[in-house]
């Protein structure tokens, strides 16, 4: 058996057997992404020096007879739009391409403590906006199941290293899917948590009410253990939530009798694709058989979310990327002669297409005069959005549906149509709005394809996903099949 195709739980008990050391697994790790990545393209940096030194600690800690961590002495990659330091992070911008931040990350710090092994930061859609990961302003990340197509985006090249088992996990953001449709895509375990359950402190800030950060996994075991690890309450992050961190994996029971199941009819319209759909309803079917009762409902607002989304999440960035002016950090032109116009053409070379179309689209519904009109009024429809899901999750403990309308499309396909590319979030975004857990699990294939299945749950009820999700797991085999790369 390769050991990087492990997860991280059967690396643990091989680790704590001494069956294997850390370092042997950083190796096998390093050996695969020299075989793949070439075609792959997950990573824009590696730390591999770094990593073989913690490795060799952790197996000094062993060698002393001492207890190690669920997640120690394995390997990790984090998207690039989360603070290491001394470690290069670029958004996967030509704005911050040279920017080595002083500081790490909470997500980071706390991994760092746990023992985990950091080999690299992954590739993204420059500041997390995309689908495809081809708005990267380095390279394109491929799709490990079909190198023609896209891994899905913005946090691509954290899916595309877990599917092409170049790590044992990573970590992604979600801002209205980043998380869940690249692992749709890439037919591996995803968690956007409850807005206020991860800390966001030096996760570099796209739309701040919408931003979370969550696990990337091989399954729901592996995904539950990150989050019992990531997840917290920050001083250093006011919107962070004080709340009690259970052992997540104590969810993984495998039992949901009576499970109360919502099937939200404005996810099964028009526009899906029909295999995305018989998937879906198998799944459904599956639960039922496990004891769960499943039962259509409504979330009437859900045409609204996409629209909604697209008005608050750009307001929100051209705020925070106004931050990004060449004075401090990152690019600078060195040509202008005065301040206004390095100011100007700083922003005009650093920024790439969509992240000034997002700048130009948030600066207008935030003008005055417009206001009122965009963002006010978006802010008033994501209420209700919002109440739709406390409405639905009063009767059911979870909501299923597809995590994308389609399997991964080609490369290219909808890069010229961002209206296209923005459809394809079009099951996820409410999740981000609402502020609500979303996981999405392996749930079939089409046309040898993953395909993706959306379990969506109350604040602050990660546990209730993961019991769902380990239930129709441990009751399929669709999260053990590989890639051919
Ligand atoms: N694809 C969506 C966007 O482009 C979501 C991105 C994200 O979740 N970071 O905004």
């Amino acid at each position: 058996m390769q050991f990087n195709a492990l997860t991280a739980h059967e690396l643990h008990d091989k680790l704590v057997k001494k069956e294997i050391s850390a370092v042997e697994i950083t190796e096998a790790v390093f050996k695969r992404i020299d075989a793949v990545e070439e075609k792959v393209r997950s990573f824009v940096t590696q730390t591999r020096d770094k990593a073989l030194e913690t490795a060799r600690a952790v197996d000094a800690k062993i060698g002393r007879g001492e207890e190690i961590g669920p997640l120690e002495g394995i390997p990790v990659v984090i998207k690039d739009n989360m603070c290491t330091e001394g470690i290069l992070t670029t958004c996967s911008s030509k704005m911050l391409h040279n920017f080595v931040p002083p500081y790490s990350a909470t997500v980071v710090e706390k991994l760092k403590q746990a023992g985990a092994v950091l080999i690299g930061k992954a590739n993204l859609d420059e500041f997390a906006m995309g689908s495809s990961t081809e708005n990267s302003r380095f390279f394109a990340t491929r799709n490990p199941w079909d190198t023609e197509r896209v891994p899905g985006g913005s946090s691509g090249g954290s899916a595309a290293a877990v599917a092409a088992d170049e790590t044992i996990y990573s970590l992604g953001s979600d801002t209205g899917g980043s998380i869940r449709q690249p692992a749709s895509f890439c037919g591996v375990v995803g968690l956007k948590p409850t807005y206020g359950a991860v800390s966001r402190y030096g996760l570099i800030a796209f739309a701040s009410s919408l931003d979370q950060i969550g696990p990337f996994a091989k399954d729901v075991r592996d995904c539950a253990r990150v989050f019992s690890t990531i997840a917290g309450h920050d001083p250093k992050d006011s919107t962070s939530a004080e709340f009690e961190v259970p052992d997540y994996t104590s969810f993984l029971t495998g039992d949901v009798k009576g499970l109360r199941i919502g099937i939200p009819r404005e996810y099964f319209v028009e526009g899906t694709d029909p295999g995305v759909k018989e998937l879906i309803y198998n799944a459904i079917n599956k639960f039922e058989e496990l004891g769960a009762v499943c039962e259509e409902t409504s979330l009437p607002h859900t045409e609204y979310a996409l629209p909604v989304y697209y008005i608050i999440a750009p307001a929100e960035a051209s705020s925070n990327l106004a931050r990004y002016d060449g004075v401090r950090y990152g690019y600078r032109d060195e040509s202008a002669e005065d301040i206004v116009t390095m100011f100007m053409r700083t922003r005009s070379e650093g920024f790439g297409t969509e992240v000034k179309r997002r700048i130009m689209l948030g600066t207008y519904a935030l003008s005055s005069g417009y206001y009122d009109a965009y963002y006010l009024k978006a802010l008033k429809v994501r209420t209700l959005i919002k109440q739709d899901f406390d409405r639905a999750l009063e009767k059911f403990d979870v909501l299923i549906s597809p995590t994308s309308p389609t399997p991964a499309f080609k490369y290219g396909e909808k890069a010229g149509d961002p209206m296209q590319m923005y459809l394809s979030d079009v099951f996820t975004i409410s999740v981000n709005l609402a502020g609500i857990p979303g996981l999405t699990l392996p749930c079939g294939f089409v046309d040898g394809l993953p395909v993706g299945l959306q379990l969506m749950g109350r604040p602050f009820g990660e546990g209730t996903l993961f019991k769902a999700a380990y239930a129709f797991e441990q009751n399929t085999d669709f999260h053990l099949r590989k890639p051919n790369l």
